[in-house]
């Protein structure tokens, strides 16, 4: 009976008829038969080069490199094209395509063995759909509710070096979000395969939901005691169904130095890139049209140049980017979506990016930009940052940052309006007078010679 049920449900979800990226592994020189959407293109792989930046961040030893970019170049149909294999990429349009670089040979090597990809057979990895057709189902959610795009400063996302104690690239996404606050929700409907319900698993109370057409998405860190029973071994959810709570749970411990909800997907037993996928469906869930994406992480040696580059930043479908500014740790604003720095001086910092629409739309995102010096030494700390609400605050609302994990340096936060800097608490709650975007500044009080400061945006709703 429960068999009969199982097959029942997946035969209704095939009826919906999902259109899935074509994924294909190939070899330099190597050239394929894509079907895509009842067309074949032809697809050849000509040439993969990587960049690399240095990372003398402990545990890698003086001198450790890691990747910052693949550049593949492939033809379609003998029409040749540069793609990047970078965190925060979106799929490239090109021939009647949309294109998108899942993965490179030697990224994946260097992946670590903390989810590490066992499966590549070849020198890259391509997701192919057709252009002006979404990245996977078009009913998938973004996992959380209430959210705010990189709303807190702790984010991974497909590719990008974990800044942890270990090297590693991340794969799936990782939302920072202050932990008891947010509800997850099913990305799509299926059977609960894995469930941490109802006592937890000793480790990050993962959850597995197996999808139809051998789809299956897996969210971490759920909150012990908040896993509903609907989201039991066996049981069928459906999409937009909330789950549990997030941000708590690590190594069956309930706490956490950086609170957040990991998610990442399965695809015909292979991993695949979350990134798109997730893009789109905070678009279809929310309204922002904007999502501004100032890169994530840079690592770079001290007297060396770094490259701005705000082009991955996502605008919905009828609306433009007019105006791109950086503004850089002295203030200084640059008004290009690409542009070139120097950092002299070793420290921990954070370039702030804002972008406007043609219709008025605003958004700022973060890079943190690391500069080493060659004697290994660690940049100073402050923690981690977060604040709720996110999402729906009005002037005169009471909003609560909070600093977590065990960093004990004492810090000055500036909300980033006309109120006088404070000392940071492990939650400080601020209020704001007027609707805008406000960037909140972390720094310390006692800065060593290598300076370091966080930022968060918060969103003050008109
Ligand atoms: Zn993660």
């Amino acid at each position: 009976m429960k068999q009969f049920l199982l097959t029942g449900v997946f035969a209704l979800l095939a009826i919906v008829g999902y259109a899935w990226p074509v994924y294909i592994h190939l070899n330099t020189g190597e050239t394929q038969d894509v079907l895509v959407a009842g067309k074949t293109y032809q697809i050849k792989l000509h040439k993969v080069s990587y960049t690399r930046e240095p990372n003398n961040r402990k545990p890698a030893s003086i001198g450790a490199q890691t990747f910052k970019e693949a550049q593949v170049v492939l033809s379609v149909n003998g029409a040749t094209v540069t793609l990047l294999q970078r965190p925060y990429e979106m799929p490239v349009v090109f021939k009647g395509l949309r294109l998108y670089v899942e993965n490179t040979r030697e990224w994946v090597k260097k992946a670590g063995k903390f989810q590490a990809i066992e499966y590549f057979p070849k020198e890259a990895k391509i997701a192919i759909c057709q252009e002006g057709k979404p990245w996977g189902p078009e009913d998938m959610h973004f996992p959380l509710l209430k959210y705010r795009w990189r709303s807190s400063m702790y984010n991974n996302t497909w590719g990008s070096l974990v800044p942890g104690r270990s090297v590693y690239y991340h794969h799936g996404e990782d939302y920072g979000l202050m932990y008891d606050k947010f509800d997850i929700q099913a990305p799509l409907g299926g059977v609960v395969t894995t469930s941490p319900f109802p006592n937890g698993d000793g480790q990050s109370n993962g959850l597995i939901v197996a999808c139809a057409d051998d789809f299956s998405y897996r969210i971490s860190h759920m909150n012990t005691g908040s896993i509903k029973a609907i989201a039991a071994k066996g049981l069928t959810v459906r999409g937009g169904q909330v789950l549990a709570q997030s941000g708590r749970t690590f190594q069956g411990a309930e706490k956490m130095g950086n609170p957040h909800l990991h998610m990442n997907f399965i695809y015909k037993g292979e991993a695949v890139s979350t990134y798109p996928f997730i893009v789109e469906a905070y678009l279809r869930d929310y309204p922002d049209n904007v999502l501004a994406v100032a890169g994530g992480y840079v690592t770079m040696m001290a007297g060396e140049e770094v490259e701005l580059d705000a082009i991955r930043t996502v605008v919905r479908d009828g609306y433009k980017i007019a105006e791109y500014a950086w503004e850089l740790p002295d203030g200084k604003i640059i008004k290009k979506a690409k542009t070139k720095v120097r950092f002299d001086k070793p420290g921990n910092y954070t370039v702030a990016l804002h972008v406007k629409t043609d219709k008025g739309d605003e958004d700022r995102d973060f890079l943190k930009v690391y500069v080493f010096n060659p004697q290994k030494e660690n940049n100073d700390y402050l923690g981690v940052f977060y604040h709720f609400p996110v999402r729906d605050i009005k002037a005169g609302d009471e909003v609560n940052i909070w600093r977590t994990s065990g960093f004990k340096i004492p810090v000055t936060i500036d909300f980033g309006d006309d109120s006088a800097p404070v000392r940071a608490k492990v939650k400080t709650p601020h209020t704001y007078k007027k609707p805008g975007i406000y960037t909140v500044t972390f720094t310390s009080v006692t800065p060593s010679e290598r300076p370091t400061t966080e930022k968060i945006k918060i969103v003050v709703e008109k």
